[in-house]
């Protein structure tokens, strides 16, 4: 009910409750008494005081589940079963060492998988919190965008297709308002919001002037005086958070965790074929040979695995987040790195989005407008090169005309911040056309009172114009249009010449808008039409063509008044971007609502390929044609979002992997089809970005790079962790498995493959997860799609590698023997030259591809070289400590054999570096020094 009144009736509104109603049965105007709220907005005073008191408008988050309880769900794995299983026959046969160290793999596995999926959590969560969502709001009599969290009852937002219904509203002005509210009531049809006033006793969804947190705007626009806020509202009273759950499952992670447990039936049996391989062919007592299973098992298994490729995906998210990625999607990490096209927007992604008004072309004269940013000063020149001279422009009636209607069918508005900078509230392109009036000495107020809006067509990307209705102090409506000049001049049927009027030339101003646009121009033309009657019906469209309705005008239509034509300049990351993307394999396609030769030449700035296709051709074409004009054309002009969707279709039929950008609520499917959906973050609307795999905090093309560099890195480190992991986790397993089979003395005893096993998986294990992008990682074309992670060259390299620790392991250890060592000190000597063998493989795992060379894999990066220090320590304390020595029945170990081990390890990394290098793929063009990559280095 009324929270102000309800809560502490008398402060912000009249005292007691509304009558025994609630908001959706008063009308809107009693609503903002009772609710205190001013027509042009709350002060921000009274905002700052409602907010203390109401607290923030956002929705408690459900309690996690408490720490010991996500700690005991770590246990519920597979793998830890047959670890737990292991320690309790190693009780059961009282072998407290075997039994201890067992366990102690139990948890430190459940504390690392606890710890990296809380940290996982924390990154996304942090994430989320980036993507918090806007509101437009009326304060201080200005609209400002605000984080929706610090509305508050009271304040008057507005509404556009595509937002999110930010808090409780009570509609106060509605237009074609249709709101999807499957959210709360469950109901599919969006529907249509009036601000009238229902019976009190209607249900949520038949509360046509009310708007409610959480649904979604599908088209129309709207405003209302918030009710509620936060937990007040009605979603936050049925309690269900629209927030989706974090999961850290993506296909790769689920189909390693199907291989894991495949893996793990596979060991078992080995296993199981080991006890009966040595009671039956070498008579060994069954306490013995289940011990020795046990640590082959144990050892075999690969069980610090998830949690590491876990931390590796949330190291990557993070990475992203902080290039202006925010991954919505954790499936997208790994699909980035595949990605082989771009289709991007050109406005604002492309280029800066900062438009400024540089050509105005009248029946009269051309004029060039100067000036920088959205500050409305700057001087107008008349004429062309030669002649060119500064003109007053209230001494130019046909040039204040078009201004005029630029202010007029405007929905931007422009105020000096306390710095004195000047800041667009809106459209970019309506900021520019209003800067360009205020050049032009025109008051925004004061023709606002002249000419009070009527009525609107908001612009949208499909219809490519927008259209105002006003009324003149004589009560006669003079309808404003501004937009793409083939649209609108479609509609004239006359030009303004003089004071008068003539029949349009149409010719003359395709051929205008054309010079004006091969210069890179985004053209609009203005239009505008003083009817006849006195208050003509307001602005229609037509259902069907979707035009608008001008019978009110007669056959002759609007009367064109000029052209503008707008600079848009290059964002300077993109062009490098681009140029990086041409480097990776990656075909850019830029895919514009703008005029073709506009795109065409911004197109040819970026240095895309020829090709320049525009809509209506495309509309043309059959299903063939339209695949291979996808394919050929890296230009899309005059587009509207339903061509997005079918070029993505052709792409991925070609089979390519696709990403693209969108921000409008028509975007919303293209962003869903396509492989990667990248939504605008500062202009996308709410709908784009629910949908999307990923937002750009920045809008920048450039980001969108850097996401797939990370990407590429992402998967990158994932087999460099697999391809460490399995081969050293085999090598344990593989030097019991020879022993018994051979029948000889075991060279490492199971509990100190245990011991082994442990602390690898602390420390080397983890180091891979964290490792920086690989200097040639955009320098190579994009994974195939459907390429396994492991691939069949890193199959044979893990065989390699784990031939080669075995080999070592088992050499050291006979050696020793045939030295007439000690058998504890042969075997010390064994572990140690197979862990000595790991840190040389680590060494070597980090550069996937060899393309670093030796020196940069030994120079090891942090988390490796603390990783190896840990594990040396450690060693360390195996080899000499008393206690150690006596639980795992070790002997100290003479310089000579470390030095041994050393020498023996660093030709291990020579071999497995030149079975690299002989195996390697056709090497990849050299990168370039300016290339993206080396750009925003990050510390690892
Ligand atoms: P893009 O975002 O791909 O550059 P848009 O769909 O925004 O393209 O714009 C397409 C065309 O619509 C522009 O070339 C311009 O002529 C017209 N247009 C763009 N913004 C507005 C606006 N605010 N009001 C009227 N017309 C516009
Ligand atoms: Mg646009």
């Amino acid at each position: 009910m009324p929270p102000l009144a309800d809560t502490d009736p008398g402060v912000c509104a009249p005292p007691g409750k509304p009558p025994e109603a609630s908001w959706h049965a008063l009308d809107a105007a009693e609503v903002a008494t009772w609710l205190d709220s001013p027509a042009d907005g709350l002060d921000s005073a009274e905002a700052t005081a409602r907010l203390a008191r109401f607290g923030p408008n956002r929705l408690t988050p459900p309690k996690r589940r408490p720490g010991w309880m996500r700690f005991a769900a770590q246990f519920h794995n597979l793998l830890i079963y047959v670890l737990l299983a292991s320690g309790t026959v190693a009780l059961l046969l009282r072998h407290w060492t075997d039994a201890g160290v067992i366990f102690g793999v139990v948890l430190v596995n459940a504390l690392i998988g606890y710890i990296q999926e809380d940290r996982a959590e924390q990154a996304l969560e942090a994430i989320r919190t980036l993507l918090s969502p806007q509101a437009v709001v009326l304060r201080d009599g200005h609209a400002v965008t605000l984080a929706a969290e610090t509305l508050v009852p009271g304040d008057r937002v507005f509404l556009v297709s595509g937002d999110r219904v930010p808090a409780d509203l009570r509609l106060d002005r509605t237009k074609g308002l249709l709101v999807q509210e499957a959210a709360l009531t469950g109901e599919s049809v969006p529907s249509s919001k009036s601000a009238a006033a229902v019976a009190a006793d209607a249900a949520l969804g038949d509360r046509g002037g009310m708007a409610y947190a959480g649904t979604m705007v599908v088209q129309g626009q709207g405003t209302g005086i918030v009710v509620a806020t936060g937990d007040a509202t009605e979603v936050g009273r049925i309690g269900h958070l629209l927030a989706s759950v974090t999961t850290v499952a993506t296909p790769l992670l689920v189909s390693m965790a199907r291989f894991g447990r495949w893996l793990t039936g596979g060991i078992l049996l080995l296993a199981l074929v080991t006890i009966l391989f040595g009671m039956l062919v070498y008579g060994e007592p069954w306490q013995d040979m289940v011990l020795t299973a046990v640590g082959l098992a144990v050892a075999a298994i690969p069980e610090g695995l998830p949690a590491v490729m876990t931390i590796t995906m949330a190291v990557g998210v993070t990475r992203m987040a902080r290039r202006n990625a925010i991954i919505r999607h954790l499936p997208a990490v790994e699909m980035l790195g595949s990605v082989r096209t771009i289709c991007t927007d050109k406005t604002g992604t492309l280029t800066r989005n900062e438009l400024l008004v540089t050509s105005i072309v009248t029946v009269d004269a051309s004029y060039r407008a100067g000036g920088s940013g959205y500050a409305p000063e700057g001087e107008i020149g008349r004429g062309g090169n030669g002649d060119w001279r500064l003109v007053d422009p209230a001494g130019e009636p046909l040039l204040l005309d078009l201004a005029r209607a630029a202010l007029l069918c405007n929905d931007a508005t422009l105020h000096r911040d306390p710095g004195g900078e000047w800041q667009l509230a809106g459209d970019p392109t309506d900021g520019a056309l209003l800067a360009l009036a205020m050049k032009a000495g025109l008051d925004p107020a004061g023709e606002a009172t002249r000419f009070p809006r009527r009525d609107a067509l908001p612009f949208e990307s499909e219809r490519q114009y927008m259209a105002t209705l006003h009324h003149d102090h004589a009560g006669y409506g003079i309808l404003v249009v501004k937009g793409a000049p083939e649209r609108v001049l479609a509609l004239c049927g006359r030009e303004r010449r003089g004071a008068g009027t003539a029949p349009l030339d149409r010719e003359h101003w395709s051929a205008v808008t054309a010079e004006l646009a091969g210069q890179g121009q985004r053209v609009l033309a203005l239009a505008m039409r003083r009817t006849s009657v006195e208050l003509p019906e307001l602005i229609a469209e037509d259902p069907i063509t979707e035009d608008l309705i001008v019978k009110d005008l007669g056959e002759e239509g609007l009367e064109l008044l000029g052209l503008c034509g707008l600079i848009d300049p290059p964002r300077e990351e993109a062009l490098v971007a681009v140029a990086a993307c041409r480097q990776a394999g990656i075909t850019v396609k830029m895919i514009t609502g703008d005029h073709a030769a506009t795109a065409a030449a911004i197109g040819r700035r970026f240095g895309l390929p020829d090709g320049v296709i525009g809509g209506p051709e495309l509309d043309r074409l059959d299903g063939a044609g339209f695949a291979a004009a996808a394919q050929a054309n890296s230009v899309f002009a005059r587009t509207t979002p339903e061509h997005k969707l079918r070029l993505i279709a052709a792409l991925q039929a070609a089979g390519d992997t696709v990403a693209m950008t969108g921000d409008g609520v028509n975007d919303a499917p293209a962003l869903k089809r396509a492989d990667i959906g990248v939504a605008m973050g500062r202009n996308g609307t709410e709908a784009a970005k629910e949908v999307a795999a990923m937002v750009l905090a920045d809008d920048n093309f450039a980001s969108i790079v850097h996401a797939v560099e990370e990407g590429r890195t992402v998967y990158d480190n994932l087999r460099k962790t697999i391809l460490f992991m399995l081969p050293t986790n085999g090598a344990q397993a593989v030097v019991i498995l020879l022993a018994v089979l051979s029948g000889s003395i075991l060279p490492i005893t199971p509990v100190q493959i245990l011991w082994v096993n442990m602390v690898t998986a602390v420390t080397l294990g983890l180091a891979l997860a964290f490792e920086a992008p690989e200097p040639g990682v955009m320098a190579c074309p994009p994974r195939p799609r459907d390429e396994p992670i492991l691939t069949g060259r890193l199959v044979r390299r893990m065989v390699v590698v784990l031939a080669l620790l075995v080999a070592s392991s088992f050499g050291f250890f006979h050696f020793h023997r045939l030295q007439g060592d000690g058998i504890e000190e042969a075997r010390t000597i064994a572990v140690n030259a197979l862990v000595v063998g790991e840190i040389f493989f680590l060494l070597s795992a980090r550069d996937l591809h060899g393309r670093a060379g030796l020196g940069s894999a030994l120079a090891g990066s942090r988390p490796v070289w603390l990783s190896i220090a840990v594990m040396t320590l450690l060693q360390l304390a195996f080899t000499y400590a008393p206690p150690m020595q006596a639980l795992f029945g070790t002997a100290p170990v003479g310089v000579t054999a470390w030095a041994a081990m050393a020498a023996v390890g660093a030709a291990l990394f020579v071999l497995m570096e030149l079975e690299k290098r002989l195996t390697a793929a056709p090497t990849p063009p050299s990168p370039r020094s300016d290339s993206g990559n080396r750009n925003g280095r990050r510390p690892a």
